[in-house]
Parts: C-alpha cells; sequence; structure tokens
C-alpha cells in the first residue's frame, strides 16, 4: 500500500489512525457483529456514537450550554437555504462576499428576502478580505453573514466583520477545527464536513437556543427547520450515521493531539514552511494579501499557464496529488488540513524547490 500526499480542498485527507480504526472496525463494530453502516440510528450503539461524537465537539469547541449541535445532511449547500429560511424573520440579510461560497449563498438568500452585499473583494479576484470595521449594516438585518475561511482563494477573517449588534453567521467549512473559535461571538455557526472533520455529505450547524424558533418562512420544508432537527437531537430522520462515526473519530483524534490550541500550532507551523519558500521563491508565489492569508489553503502561482501544468503533472507522478487550483482561478492550491501532516509540507516545499532549479 502506498498512500500519497493529498493536498485536496475537499473530499480531503483524513488522520491515518482514523481511518485505521474504521478499517479495523468494519466487521464488527465493538462486539455488535455489524459495521456501523448496516446498524439502527436508533440502536444503542449509535445513540452512543452520536452522543460522543456532540461532546467530543462541544469539549473541542467549548461551545456554550446556551448552542444546540445539529448535525444535517445536505452538505454546507443546504445550509445556504436553510439559514434565510431559518433566519430571516425581517427578510433582511447583509452578506460579505469574499468568494464564490460566499457569492453562492449570497445568490440562494436572495431567493427568499432581501440580500444585501455590504461589502465585496470581487475587484481583486478575492485576493483581499475587505475591510469590515464600519459596514454599512442594514437596521433590519436579520443577520450579517461571512465565509471564514475561502477555500478556492486562500483567505481568512482574522478579524471578524463588525456587525454593529447584528447576529453573526459564518461558513466555517474549510477552517473546521483548525483553531480555537469563540461560539458566542456567532449566532449560527456552520461548515461542510469534507475538509477538517470526515467524509462529504454533511454539515455541522451549531446555533445559539434563542435563534431556533417555529417562527420560519412558510414554505420551509419540515426537513429544513433547525427546530426539527434540534428537538429531536439530530435523529429527526435517518441521518448520515456513518459519517458522524467517522466524525466523532476526528474529535476523538483531535483531542488526543492536545486540542484546538495544539492544531492551531501546527496549523501554523505548517503554514510558514510554505509561505515562507513562496515568498523567498523566484518562481513560485502566492496569490494572497499576506496579512489575510489562510493557514488552510494556500494558492500559488508560477506565472505561466504552461508551467504551472507542468508542475501540475510532475507534482503528481512524484506523489503531490491535488494541487491543481479551482478552475476558476487556475494555477495551484496546496490544502493543508489538520490531517496533512508537517512532513507533507516540507517535502511538497523541497519538490517544489528542485522544480524551480530545473525550470
Ligand atoms: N463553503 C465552503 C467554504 C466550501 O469550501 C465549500 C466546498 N468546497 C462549500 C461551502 C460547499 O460545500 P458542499 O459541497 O458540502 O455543499
Amino acid at each position: 500500500m502506498s498512500r500519497v500526499y493529498n493536498f485536496s480542498a475537499g473530499p480531503a485527507v483524513m488522520p491515518e489512525e482514523v481511518l485505521r480504526e474504521a478499517a479495523d472496525e468494519m466487521l464488527d463494530y465493538q462486539g455488535t457483529g455489524m459495521s456501523v453502516m448496516e446498524m439502527s440510528h436508533r440502536s444503542k450503539a449509535f445513540e452512543k456514537i452520536i452522543n460522543e461524537a456532540e461532546q467530543d465537539l462541544r469539549d473541542l469547541m467549548q461551545i456554550p450550554d446556551n448552542y444546540k449541535v445539529l448535525f444535517m445532511q445536505g452538505g454546507a449547500h443546504l445550509q445556504f437555504a436553510a439559514i434565510p429560511m431559518n433566519l430571516m424573520k425581517n427578510k433582511v440579510a447583509d452578506y460579505i462576499i469574499t468568494g464564490q461560497w460566499a457569492k453562492k449563498a449570497f445568490k440562494e438568500a436572495q431567493i427568499y428576502g432581501k440580500a444585501n452585499a455590504i461589502a465585496s473583494s470581487e475587484d481583486e479576484t478575492f485576493s483581499y478580505i475587505p475591510d469590515c470595521s464600519d459596514l454599512p449594516v442594514s437596521p433590519d438585518a436579520d443577520y450579517v453573514y461571512i465565509c471564514e475561511n475561502n477555500t478556492i482563494y486562500g483567505t481568512k477573517f482574522h478579524t471578524l466583520p463588525n456587525t454593529k449588534g447584528k447576529t453573526l453567521v459564518s461558513d466555517i467549512s474549510s477552517c473546521f477545527l483548525s483553531e480555537p473559535v469563540d461560539v458566542s461571538k456567532y449566532g449560527l455557526v456552520y461548515g461542510g464536513v469534507q475538509k477538517n472533520v470526515g467524509p462529504a455529505g454533511m454539515a455541522i450547524v451549531i446555533i445559539r437556543e434563542d435563534l431556533i424558533t417555529e417562527d420560519v418562512l412558510p414554505y420551509t420544508p419540515t426537513y429544513m427547520k433547525y427546530k426539527i432537527h434540534a428537538d429531536a437531537n439530530s435523529l429527526y430522520n435517518t441521518p448520515n450515521c456513518y459519517c458522524i462515526y467517522m466524525c466523532g473519530k476526528v474529535f476523538k483524534w483531535l483531542k488526543k493531539q492536545g486540542g484546538l490550541e495544539v492544531m492551531k500550532a501546527r496549523n501554523e507551523e505548517k503554514a510558514k514552511v510554505l509561505y515562507d519558500f513562496l515568498d523567498s521563491s523566484k518562481l513560485f508565489k502566492g496569490t494572497v494579501r499576506k496579512e489575510d492569508r489562510s493557514i488552510m489553503n494556500v494558492p500559488f502561482v508560477t506565472g505561466d499557464k504552461d508551467l504551472d501544468a507542468k508542475f501540475i503533472k510532475e507534482a503528481t507522478e512524484a506523489g503531490f496529488v491535488n494541487l491543481k487550483g479551482h478552475r476558476t482561478v487556475g494555477g495551484m492550491r496546496a490544502s493543508i488540513y489538520n490531517a496533512m501532516p508537517i512532513e507533507g509540507v516540507r517535502a511538497l516545499v523541497e519538490f517544489m524547490k528542485k522544480f524551480e532549479e530545473e525550470n
């Protein structure tokens, strides 16, 4: 068996230890005589899996007691709709457009109410985070929405926007559990899990209890009401049991590593290896304003499309895979989530140095 260094933006590399454990338990989960895939979501064994997963996530993120944790299907995309459907009481929301995912969420919200784009960095291909210290927040806005880490463009909000008292809603799909967060600063924080947490197809929504009400837009499908999931402890319907089980394993792995402070230090160290090289290279350069750089997704270019393609091809042959930038921006992107070891980043930099010498 040979594992590659997988720099995919998502679905992405998982901790090897977690995969091995899941493999060991595939045919017989802890003496139940069956796989978690074959197990009723109402069984005692699964109840323990989901309860522990929630508690471990609460411990890791220090989620306050007045927040609910919801395991929902449909990835992040379903939340683009669920958020306005559940939170738009005045039918007004403000969006900060820092990339394609924020824009998609904004466009979806426009279907349900008056969504305003109050800031954007589209003028420079989303290569920076706009100044959000004094934005024209709408007086009747139900919430202000951000995408905190922009997977495609490699930017991150290092300071949260001044929402002028309005509820902050944040998509943390690509920085989930990469560093500590103060959940109390948000009304709702959510992420698709397929980057730092588990397999694709699910979102975890962390929502303050007072935002969970019956008062949702009239045509909101039952499945998309937060109250339905909160009241049923995420077991309203048959959930993505196997995904929850895998997320739970990753939470336990994170706790074993020492928690989110440790992950932050590790992730910063990893990102520094790559950014330091990009800043000194004569061939490769980063595409993002320095102060807004993400420590999870690192886009870079040579400035020559053919050379980019040559690099991606040779890197793939050498076992550094999924380095192609998103189709909307081109170039390269290394996603270096929690499960990417520093050895992988160091090896990539060595490979880039060699490529630079030869080209
Ligand atoms: N938000 C962000 C920040 C993302 O990176 C992605 C996926 N790459 C999405 C939303 C969409 O996620 P999903 O495909 O799970 O709907």
